[in-house]
């Protein structure tokens, strides 16, 4: 189920999934996270629970937000209710609440400072990139005491620029806000590469990134809706689940 997992410093615990091993029928077999793609309720719910168990938080405790591919971040406390809708990114210093980014093409991203006890989630297709979503998302941490140079980032899967045919003005609105999205296909016309945009985007803010997983349209342990259409939404989890140890959580996040 879980492509990856890990952590930022001693309390934040965060997971990568694909679409395996999960309780969903087709179409959106079987590990799908989202709610709004038409499943049963009480599958995608016994599915989030199965990645919040990973990181030792409750489902009730998860956190969903409804995209709408713009750059407004919300900022989730002990009381917000799911899903946090008309945003594309979410902030917390709340423990033990679980943030939940979910994509089928789109990047999610997962970012977390270990010493100040900030942690965020953010979607980025191209209209993500253009907004520059994780801009905002980076400031938003910031402004709850986040510091950039103890941030890390985690871009999780998209589709690539070789499955990712795109027009002239979508290439160039998209290449203005970051170059490396851009991709010329085998044939000479134009792609995008969504993942590789948005690394870029975050170490233009200072933020240390790595990603995972492949592309969505080409793996099929992965959800695409260019590829599927009706199908489901693997995603990514973070939460902070200790109290943050200041100094000894930035050291244990340098490795
Ligand atoms: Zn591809």
């Amino acid at each position: 189920m879980a492509i990856a997992e890990g952590s930022f410093g001693t309390d934040i615990r965060w997971a990568f999934t694909d679409r395996t091993n999960g309780f969903s029928a087709v179409p959106f077999d079987s590990l799908n996270l989202a709610e709004h793609v038409g499943d049963d309720a009480n599958s995608v719910r016994q599915n989030r629970s199965k990645v919040s168990e990973l990181l030792g938080v409750d489902v009730d405790a998860v956190v969903a937000m409804a995209p709408i591919h713009g750059n407004r971040v919300g900022v989730v406390t002990s009381t917000t209710v799911s899903p946090v809708p008309n945003v594309d990114a979410m902030v917390t210093t709340s423990v033990g609440r679980a943030l939940l980014v979910v994509g089928a093409d789109c990047s999610p991203v997962i970012l977390g400072d270990g010493v100040a006890g900030v942690i965020a989630v953010a979607h980025s297709g191209w209209r993500g990139i253009e907004a520059n979503v994780v801009a905002a998302t980076v400031e938003a941490m910031c402004d709850l005491g986040a510091k950039t140079d103890e941030m890390v980032a985690v871009v999780g899967p998209s589709v690539c620029g070789h499955c990712y045919e795109v027009d002239r003005v979508r290439f160039d609105a998209t290449v203005r806000s970051a170059t490396n999205a851009g991709v010329v296909r085998r044939d000479g016309t134009l792609g995008l590469d969504i993942r590789r945009g948005v690394m870029q985007q975050c170490r233009a803010l200072g933020v240390r990134t790595s990603s995972w997983g492949g592309c969505t349209y080409e793996d099929p342990n992965l959800f695409s809706y260019r590829r599927d259409h009706t199908t489901g939404r693997h995603g990514a989890m973070i939460a902070i689940t200790g109290p943050t140890t200041g100094y000894l959580a930035s050291t244990s996040s340098k490795h």
